[in-house]
C-alpha cells in the first residue's frame, strides 16, 4: 500500500535541493531531458513524488539512477524549481535511507559533523601509521596512553563497519526495488542476470547514456570532447579503478618502490593521470560555477573531488621522489598525507558521495532483472 509522508518534502530539502515545490507540473523538464524514456517520465515524476511525500516510490525508482545530473532540465525550468538538483538530492536521500547506521544521513545533512568525522579519522589514521613500527619514539609515547591493540581494533572495526554497511545498504535497496516481485532461481533467471550484467557493465564502462546529455542546444555540444562532463566523469571513474587495481597488484606481487617500468606501476601512472585530470577539471567547473549544476556544489562534492585530487597529486609527488631517491622529511609527510587520504576514501566509501559508485550500477542491474 502506498504511504504518503507529508514531512518528506522538508526532509528532502535538507539534502540541498532548491525549492522544488515551485513546480507547476508543466512537463518541460521531461521534454528537454535526453535520457528520459517512453515509460520513465522523469524528472517531472520524481518532482511529483517528492511533493506528494511518496517515499517508497522514490526509494524503489529506476529513474533516480538514470539521471546523470547534466542540469539541462534545471536550466530551462520556467519556475526555477531545480529538477536536476532535486534528482541529485534524491540520490543522496536514497543512499542515506538504504544505509542503516545513520552516518550517511548525518554526513549529508550536517556539514560540521562531516568535517569533524573527517578530521578525527585523519588524526586516528595518522597515529595508526606512526605506530606501525612499534619501536619508534612516537609509538612508545602513544602506547603509554592508548594500547596498540585499541588502535589496531579501531582500524579493523572501521573497515568492517564500512563493508557491513555497504552490504546492508544493498540488501535494503534490493528490498525496495524487488518488493512485490517473485523470484525463481531458474535457468531463465540466470540468463536474464547475465544479460542485465552485460547491459550495465557496458553502460558504466562507456557512460554511453551520459554522452546523450550533450544535446545540440547544450553548452557542452560546442566544447571539445575532453572538456565535456561525461568525459570528465569517465576519466575520474577509470582513473580510480585503475589505481585500485595497480595498488592491489603492487601489494600482492612486489615492492612498489623498485621500478617505474613494472606493469602495475605503468597502469598506476596512466590511471593517476586520468584521475588528476578529471578531478582538476571537475573542481575547476565547480569553482567557476560554469552551469547551475556546478553552482549547486555541496560540501560532500567538494570533499569527494578534493580527496581524489589530493590522492592523485601526492601519488605523483611520491613517484618523482622515489625516482630521484630523495629521502627527505617532506616526502615522508607527503606519503603520510597520501595514505591517510586514500584510507579515508576507502573507510568513508559507504557513507559519502562515493557510495553512488556501487549503488547506481547495482540499482540498474536490479531493475534490468
Ligand atoms: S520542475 Fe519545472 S519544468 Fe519540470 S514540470 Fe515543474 S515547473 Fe515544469
Ligand atoms: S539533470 Fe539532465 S539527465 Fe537528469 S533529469 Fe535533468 S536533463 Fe535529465
Amino acid at each position: 500500500m502506498t504511504q504518503i509522508q507529508p514531512e518528506l518534502t522538508e526532509d528532502i530539502k535538507k539534502y540541498g535541493a532548491f525549492d522544488f515545490t515551485a513546480c507547476y507540473n508543466c512537463g518541460n523538464c521531461t521534454a528537454v531531458c535526453n535520457l528520459t524514456e517512453k515509460n520513465s517520465n522523469f524528472p517531472r515524476m520524481m518532482v511529483r513524488y517528492s511533493m506528494l511525500g511518496l517515499k517508497e516510490e522514490i526509494l524503489s525508482s529506476k529513474e533516480l539512477w538514470m539521471c546523470y545530473a547534466c542540469g539541462e532540465c534545471s536550466d530551462t525550468c520556467p519556475r526555477e524549481a531545480g529538477p536536476g538538483a532535486l534528482m541529485a538530492n534524491l540520490r543522496r536521500y536514497a543512499i542515506a535511507n538504504y544505509e542503516k547506521t545513520g552516518l550517511t544521513r548525518l554526513m549529508f545533512k550536517n556539514n560540521p559533523f562531516f568535517i569533524a568525522i573527517t578530521l578525527i579519522l585523519a588524526v586516528v589514521l595518522t597515529f595508526f601509521l606512526l605506530t606501525i613500527k612499534p619501536d619508534t619514539e612516537v609509538a612508545r609515547w602513544l602506547f603509554r596512553y592508548v594500547p596498540y591493540e585499541v588502535l589496531h581494533s579501531f582500524g579493523m572495526g572501521a573497515f568492517a563497519l564500512m563493508g557491513l554497511s555497504a552490504l546492508v545498504g544493498v540488501i535494503v535497496m534490493w528490498r525496495y526495488i524487488g518488493k512485490d516481485k517473485k523470484i525463481a532461481f531458474t535457468g531463465e533467471f540466470f540468463k536474464k542476470a547475465v544479460n542485465a550484467a552485460k547491459e550495465v557493465i557496458g553502460e558504466v564502462a562507456t557512460l554511453k547514456r551520459y554522452q546523450n546529455c550533450d544535446s545540440d542546444s547544450s553548452l557542452w555540444s560546442k566544447k571539445a570532447v575532453w572538456l565535456r562532463p561525461w568525459f570528465v566523469h569517465w576519466t575520474i571513474m577509470w582513473g580510480f579503478i585503475g589505481l585500485l587495481v595497480a595498488t592491489t597488484l603492487d601489494f600482492m606481487f612486489k615492492d612498489p618502490a623498485t621500478t617505474i617500468w613494472w606493469p602495475s606501476r605503468i597502469l598506476g601512472t596512466i590511471a593517476g593521470i586520468l584521475m588528476v585530470y578529471g578531478s582538476t577539471v571537475a573542481l575547476n567547473y565547480r569553482f567557476r560555477k560554469i552551469t547551475k549544476t556546478y553552482a549547486n556544489t555541496l560540501l560532500a562534492d567538494w570533499m569527494f573531488l578534493g580527496f581524489l585530487w589530493l590522492a592523485g597529486v601526492t601519488g605523483f609527488w611520491l613517484e618523482v621522489a622515489v625516482a630521484m631517491g630523495a629521502d627527505m622529511l617532506i616526502n615522508h609527510v607527503v606519503l603520510m598525507i597520501h595514505i591517510v587520504i586514500s584510507m579515508e576514501l576507502v573507510i568513508l566509501f559507504a557513507f559519502s558521495k562515493f557510495a553512488h559508485a556501487f549503488y547506481r550500477p547495482l540499482a540498474l542491474f536490479m531493475h534490468h532483472l
